[in-house]
C-alpha cells in the first residue's frame, strides 16, 4: 500500500489539457480565463461577483482591506482555522478577539459572540470571521442577524466549504459563499481544498461596491475606468486641453493596493477542476458515510460528523473529517507506522507563539483547548479508493484492539 495522506488534489487528463490550451493561448495572467473561472465560480455558490486571486490569504487580506478595517480595529474570530482567518486582521493593523468554539460543532459559538458583543459599547467591533470549519457551514443567517444587531460586517471564511449549505428560517437552503447573508466569503484553491489551482483563491459577495473595490486592490489599487479619473485629461495627455477623452495609456493609483492575481493558466485549472466539484463533493460524503458506519462501535472514537445524518438542515463539504479520540497521539504514531499520514486541525491559533506575544494564554478558550487535545483529521480525498478507506479503516480498528 502506498502513502495515504490526509488530503490530496485529483488532476484530471481534462485538467492538463485545459492547462496547455491556455498555455498556448495569448495570455499569461489576467486574460480570458480569469473571467470566465470567476463567473462559472459565482455561478456555482450562488453569488452575484466573484474575485479570482493568489491565494485564500491575499483573499482574506483584500477582504479586510475592502471592508475597511483600520488600526485598531478589533475582529471576532475562531481559534480553531487556519491562522490566516485572524492574520488578515493584523495586517491591516487591527486587532483579533478570538472568541469560544462550540464543543459539540466545534464551529466559532454564536452565543459566546453574542455575550462579547454584549459586553462591550455598540461599535466596539467591526466585524465577524466565522469559519466553515471541516466542511460544516455556520449558521449564517443567525450570524448576519447578530452583526446587524451590533454594526459589523462578516466575512465568511468558505475555504473548506464550497458546496456545503445550510437551510435558512425560510427552509431555503443557503449555500456558503451566496452572499446572502454574509458581505464577503473567501476560498482557496491549495492542492488540499476541494478545488485545486496550485495557489490560487477567490472572494464572492453580492455588493457592487465590494466587488469594485476589490478589483482594484488586486490589482496596486489602479483602475483605468475613465469616468473614475481624478486627474484632469489635460494632465493626463500632457497638453492644455478639455474636449478629449484620456489617453490610451493613462491608468491612475487611487489607493495603496497589492498584486494578488491568480495567472490566466491557474484559472484555466480551476474551471476544468470546477466541473468535477459536485462529483469530488459526492465522493466525499461517501468517505464520510463509510466511516461513519465503521466508527459507530468504537467507543473512544466520537465522531461528531455523525450528527450530520440525523440533520437535514445542512449539507457538510466534508473538506475534513475529525475524530476526538483520547488516544490520539498513540493512534496518530500507529497510522504513521503503517503509511496512513491523518493531520490535526488545528493548533488552536490563540496559542500559537505570535499570539501568545499579543497577550492570549492558555485557559482563555476552553473549548477550543479541549478539542485540540483529541482531535486528528483522517484521510480525506475524492480520489481515495475503495481499497485504500478499507485499509485505514482497518489499521484503526485494529489500534483500538490493541488498546
Ligand atoms: C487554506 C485556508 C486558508 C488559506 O488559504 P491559502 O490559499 O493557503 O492562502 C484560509 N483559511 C482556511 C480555513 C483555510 O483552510
Amino acid at each position: 500500500m502506498k502513502a495515504i495522506p490526509y488530503g490530496k488534489q485529483f488532476i484530471s487528463d481534462e485538467d492538463i489539457q485545459s492547462v496547455i490550451q491556455t498555455l498556448n493561448g495569448d495570455f499569461l495572467t489576467q486574460g480570458p480565463a480569469i473571467y470566465a473561472f470567476e463567473k462559472k465560480f459565482a455561478a456555482y455558490v450562488g453569488s452575484k461577483f466573484a474575485v479570482a486571486v493568489a491565494n485564500g490569504t491575499g483573499a482574506l487580506h483584500l477582504s479586510a482591506m475592502a471592508l475597511n478595517i483600520q488600526p485598531g480595529d478589533k475582529v471576532i474570530t475562531t481559534p480553531i482555522t487556519f491562522v490566516a482567518s485572524a492574520n488578515c486582521v493584523k495586517y491591516c493593523g487591527g486587532e483579533v478577539v478570538f472568541c469560544d468554539i462550540d464543543p459539540k460543532t466545534f464551529l466559532l459559538d454564536i452565543q459566546q459572540v453574542r455575550k462579547l458583543l454584549e459586553q462591550s459599547p455598540k461599535g466596539t467591533y467591526k466585524g465577524i470571521i466565522p469559519v466553515d470549519f471541516a466542511g460544516r457551514p455556520i449558521n449564517s443567517e443567525a450570524f448576519s442577524k447578530l452583526a446587524e444587531e451590533f454594526g459589523c460586517w462578516i466575512i465568511e471564511d468558505a475555504c473548506h466549504a464550497p458546496g456545503a449549505w445550510i437551510k435558512d428560517s425560510n427552509g431555503i437552503a443557503q449555500i456558503s459563499g451566496n452572499g446572502k447573508y454574509s458581505d464577503l466569503a473567501i476560498f482557496s484553491f491549495h492542492p488540499v481544498k476541494h478545488i485545486a489551482t496550485g495557489e490560487g483563491g477567490m472572494i464572492t459577495t453580492n455588493s457592487e461596491v465590494l466587488y469594485k473595490k476589490l478589483i482594484t486592490l488586486r490589482t496596486h489599487g489602479i483602475t483605468r475606468d475613465q469616468k473614475l479619473f481624478e486627474n484632469s485629461v489635460s494632465f493626463a495627455a500632457g497638453i492644455e486641453t478639455n474636449d478629449i477623452d484620456y489617453p490610451g495609456w493613462y491608468m491612475e493609483m487611487q489607493e495603496l493596493g497589492y498584486n494578488y492575481r491568480l495567472t490566466d493558466f491557474q484559472a484555466a485549472l480551476g474551471i476544468s477542476q470546477l466541473k468535477a466539484a459536485e462529483k469530488g463533493l459526492a465522493k466525499r460524503k461517501q468517505i464520510a458515510n463509510n466511516y461513519d458506519l465503521a466508527f459507530q462501535s468504537i467507543d473512544k472514537i466520537v465522531s461528531p460528523q455523525l450528527e450530520t445524518k440525523v440533520n437535514s438542515n445542512f449539507s457538510h463539504a466534508y473538506h475534513l473529517y475529525i475524530i476526538k479520540t483520547p488516544e490520539r497521539l498513540k493512534l496518530y504514531n500507529y497510522l504513521r507506522e503503517n503509511q496512513i499520514f491523518a493531520q490535526v486541525h488545528y493548533i488552536p491559533a490563540h496559542l500559537m507563539p505570535y499570539y501568545r506575544s499579543q497577550g492570549w494564554k492558555e485557559g482563555m478558550m476552553p473549548n477550543a483547548e479541549a478539542y485540540y487535545k483529541e482531535c486528528l483529521s483522517l484521510p480525506m480525498y475524492p480520489s481515495m479508493t475503495d481499497e485504500e478507506q478499507s485499509y485505514v479503516i482497518e489499521v484503526i480498528l485494529n489500534f483500538f484492539k490493541r488498546e
